[in-house]
């Protein structure tokens, strides 16, 4: 356990029972059982519950969370986040078709991502929903088609802002970017969109993903207000919807701290009032994936085999990269880390040893534990990877080496 210690306990989401994990209130061995194969998924419904809870109790009164389906479409996750939150962003035909299934009303659904089809957008138009434009070609293409429907568009705009979240697992705004509109060039669209008669439901402006640091949220929150402040200047209509992005992460690594809400819930509560004195119909939306539900999954995979190399022991198991690619750190890391990674049905241990801990595919990436301490683990046994919950299914390229897929289940 010294290697997933510092910092952050993962492991606390979940109680352990005579030495065996349990997920949902469920010993890992009975549910494996029960899911009648291994690899797998499993999402612990209350585990997403409270964080939702807690977040809202953090929050100020009136910002709105919603929760971003891409980081975990499993319908079932989706039907109850959507029981939770207070809308959902999707960022593909199918996530719509899932949110749509989940009960969500179309008004609390927004639909965000460059190079949405031209089938995209008239699903989207047919169900009523927000569309977040990210370019000037997507906003003629959804006028052309209200003028050949007769539907209404309900457009956003996503700006790409003129500043960066610092320290950002993956950044994805300032400088050059594929996502929004440069916010120098919105103006000229936001005329647009009064010309063309749409229906203007107000800004998105996304900074980043993946960050610990409430510092630097909050000062990419406090320019995400000035800059949606100062375009509501050249606005066609009133702003009904700031979506000021998200970008809250969770503690993966050795060392990582877990978030401190407090100090954004603060300067959140410091804007506010002139955020609603300037732009009274606005609600404010903070759209989070992973922080919402990646602490709710584990992945678990079979111990297949024990073998000695050169001194080190590796653990080969039935999983890998090939359903977890984010746990073998090909998903965005430069420096690989272990995930926090224990032996499900016996996870203290009374013997412990450092091992590898690796899947079938033929590619040394195939890892995920490198020289960890675990507990002595045997063939039969249930590898966990905890903080899964959220890009690791879906992130994953399951077809690659044509082994069988891991399959999810909510407990
Ligand atoms: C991916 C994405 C999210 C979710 O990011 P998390 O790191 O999972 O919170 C939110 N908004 C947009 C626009 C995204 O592209």
């Amino acid at each position: 356990m010294s290697d997933t210690r510092p910092g952050h306990a993962p492991m606390d989401q979940f109680t352990v029972v005579d030495d065996c994990l349990q997920v949902g209130g469920i010993p890992l061995t009975r549910l494996a059982a029960r899911v009648g194969q291994t690899p797998f998924y499993a999402y612990d419904r209350q585990v997403m519950t409270r964080r939702v809870e807690s977040l809202h109790a953090a929050l100020p009164e009136g910002i709105s969370v919603h929760y971003a389906v891409k980081a975990n479409p499993m319908p079932a996750v989706v039907t109850h986040m959507a029981g939770l939150v207070d809308g959902l962003d999707v960022a593909s035909g199918r996530e719509l078709r899932v949110a749509l299934d989940a009960g969500m009303p179309a008004a609390e659904i927004s639909f965000a991502g460059p190079g949405k089809s031209i089938l995209e957008l008239e699903m989207a138009m047919a169900a009523g929903i927000t569309l977040n434009l990210e370019s000037e070609t997507e906003l003629e293409r959804v006028a052309a088609i209200a003028e050949k429907t007769g539907e209404t568009a309900h457009v956003a705009v996503r700006v790409n802002p003129d500043f960066e979240l610092k320290t950002s697992g993956m950044k994805m705004s300032g400088g050059p970017k594929a996502f929004g509109v440069d916010a120098e060039r919105v103006p000229a669209l936001l005329a647009r969109i009064g010309e063309l008669g749409l229906h203007f439901r107000g800004f998105h402006i996304f900074s980043g993903s993946q960050n610990l640091r409430a510092e630097a949220l909050i000062e990419a929150q406090g320019q995400t207000f000035d800059l949606a402040l100062r375009l509501a200047e050249s606005a066609p209509g009133p702003v009904e919807m700031l979506n000021i992005g998200g970008g809250f992460g969770i503690p993966y690594f050795p060392g990582d701290r877990p978030l401190d809400l407090g100090p954004i819930a603060e300067h959140l509560e410091s804007r506010l009032p002139e955020v609603r004195d300037r732009l009274p119909e606005a609600e404010v939306i903070l759209e989070l994936g992973r922080y919402l539900v990646g602490e709710a999954g584990v992945y678990v995979a079979e111990v297949i085999d024990r073998k000695e190399s050169r001194g080190q022991t590796f653990l080969i198991t039935n999983g890998g990269l090939h359903h977890h690619l984010a746990a073998s750190g090909n998903f965005g890391q430069v420096i690989r880390k272990n995930y926090p990674v224990v032996v499900g049905n016996r996870v203290q241990g009374t013997e412990r040893e450092v091992v590898n801990v690796v899947g079938p595919l033929c590619t040394p990436l195939d890892v995920l534990a490198q020289q960890m301490e675990l507990a002595r683990a045997e063939i039969g046994d249930l590898i966990v990877v905890f903080q899964s919950g959220a890009y690791g299914y879906t992130a994953s390229p399951t077809r690659f080496l044509s082994h069988p897929e891991p399959v999810e289940v909510l407990v």
